[in-house]
């Protein structure tokens, strides 16, 4: 393996590698870094997670000539879709700018523009910034790219998903013909070669992680469920394979803030972030996350790309997304810069659709995780015959009691006959151990094992979907743990709102 020291960066940058704690380069890094400081232009496809800032940041910054201290203008130009990424990105950039003399500028949406058009005219050497803002500051004439030596252009391919394409346009028309151009990207697709790939004069390219193909050391585990039984599934799945950083993606705002107060008041300690909550807000809850502040954020795919979040335990997709590529950013917030880690998708039988669509461009099928705790419904997945991967050979767990560390009271009355958790040793919930097919959908097919009073409560259930009702339109209301507040419109936010 090569070291930092043999890519040829310099004495500043090999510095600032070792303030960021790097011992060896990751693919990416060793790849891009020499073709970088060659000059080359760079088109790299490497999954999130495997390291791409240090490999743009270095080699650009470790090659820019030091200029003495006064106004001038940067050189080098960083676009990137997200605020959470600029200030990612912009997080290395200080530490590599400051070891190699240079001066870092960070420009994003929904923060005042007073402290960045101050910086902007103090001078700066590398300009980090989201295509909107850096627009509106081309606009008002404060921000100057005729010096730009390197353009990069980060995340293209969500760049392009978010319709930034005329901006990014207007960008790179007023950056200088004669530049160096570096393309990153988790996904080179069609749209990104047919609308970016021009840009780049005879580019090196990179490829680290095929289309689809996702972070080896992320399994990955699907949970049929149905939908309204998915806040006590959570619950189990985080009461019995921890809750120590655990992040939890909902399709929706509003279901992400349903799915954080569900957690809340069932004692977990979380975090939300979606595109609705403030800047402030969104950094805030990060940091508690990071810091292990909070156990599990919650969120909308605003968090799945490029969020830096080291050591994550476990992805949990409550919903899957509706875009099949996001599935692989999502679970690329786990097993990242080489640790272990585990995706969890809930399927119910409206997101089947999705399901294969992700399967395909995984090209594999993905295992069902057995649980302990709780009795999986196959049938919502239209077939018995995938295979789980239990942890304990069936059989072994029995009696086996799981840490009563939040306080689940009143559960055992809620399922009763309904629920879904497995039997306890004593008894408690005989007889509602065995998962009544409330999954079930007019027209499939059962395991066969259902009893026959399950299968009348079944076949009313059905008539009920038949009818246009929901079970939990029938379920009576609850406090606490209700799985009915985690989509009740209007509901109060958790708290975390107007905190700035
Ligand atoms: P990125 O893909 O740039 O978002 O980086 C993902 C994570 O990998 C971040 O936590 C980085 O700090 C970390 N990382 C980047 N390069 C290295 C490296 N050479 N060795 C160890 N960790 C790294």
């Amino acid at each position: 393996m090569t070291s930092f020291q043999e890519l040829g960066l310099s004495d500043g940058a090999l510095g600032a590698v070792k303030r960021l704690g790097y011992e060896n380069p990751t693919p990416v890094q060793e790849q891009a870094i020499p073709a970088v400081l060659q000059g080359r232009d760079v088109i790299a496809a490497a999954s999130t997670g495997t390291g791409k800032t240090a490999a743009f940041l270095l080699p650009t910054v470790s090659s820019l000539k030091r200029l003495r201290r006064g106004p001038r203008a940067p050189r080098i130009l960083v676009v990137t879709p997200t605020r959470e990424l600029a200030e990612q990105i912009s997080f290395v950039s200080y530490k590599v700018a400051k070891a190699c003399g240079q001066y870092t500028t960070v420009l994003y949406g929904g923060k005042p523009y007073g402290p960045q058009i101050r910086e902007l005219r103090a001078g700066t050497d590398v300009l980090i910034a989201t295509p909107g803002r850096l627009c509106d500051l081309i606009q008002r004439g404060v921000v100057n790219l005729g010096s730009i030596e390197v353009l990069v252009l980060d995340e293209a391919d969500r760049m392009l998903d978010m319709g930034f394409l005329p901006d990014v346009r207007r960008i790179v028309d007023l950056v200088p013909e004669e530049r160096q151009t570096l393309l990153f990207s988790a996904t080179i697709d069609k749209s990104v070669r047919n609308n970016l790939a021009g840009l780049l004069q005879d580019p090196e390219v990179i490829q680290i992680a095929q289309r689809g193909e996702t972070s080896k050391i992320v399994d990955q585990y699907l949970l049929p469920v149905a939908q309204s039984e998915k806040p006590e599934l959570l619950k189990c799945l985080l009461d019995e394979k921890g809750h120590d950083k655990v992040i939890v993606f909902a399709r929706t705002k509003m279901r992400a803030e349903g799915v954080a107060k569900m957690l809340k008041d069932a004692g977990y300690k979380v975090e939300c972030i979606h595109s609705d909550r403030t800047q402030g807000q969104r950094r805030n809850a990060l940091n508690s996350f990071r810091k292990g502040k909070a156990d599990v954020i919650v969120a909308t795919d605003v968090l799945a790309r490029g969020i830096d979040i080291p050591s994550v335990d476990y992805v949990v997709n409550y919903d899957l997304p509706d875009m099949a590529e996001d599935y692989i950013h999502r679970i690329g917030r786990t097993g990242r810069a080489g640790q272990e880690g585990f995706a969890v998708s809930f399927v119910s039988g409206n997101s089947l659709k999705a399901l294969k669509a992700i399967e395909g461009l995984l090209g594999k099928e993905i295992p069902v995780m057995r649980l302990e705790s709780y009795d999986l419904d196959m049938s919502i997945l239209g077939t018995t015959s995938r295979k789980g991967k239990p942890k304990q050979k069936k059989g072994a767990s029995k009696g086996k009691k799981q840490p009563a560390k939040y306080n689940y009271e009143g559960w055992a009355d809620l399922r009763n006959g309904k629920g879904k958790k497995k039997a306890s040793k004593d008894g408690a919930e005989k007889g509602s151990g065995k998962k009544p097919k409330d999954g079930m959908r007019p027209g499939r097919k059962s395991s066969g094992k259902a009893t026959k009073s399950q299968e009348s409560s079944r076949d009313k259930k059905a008539r009920g979907q038949a009818s246009g009702r929901t079970r939990s339109m029938k379920r009576p209301k609850r406090s606490g743990s209700s799985p009915q507040g985690t989509r009740r419109p209007g509901m109060k936010s958790s708290g975390l709102r107007g905190r700035r």
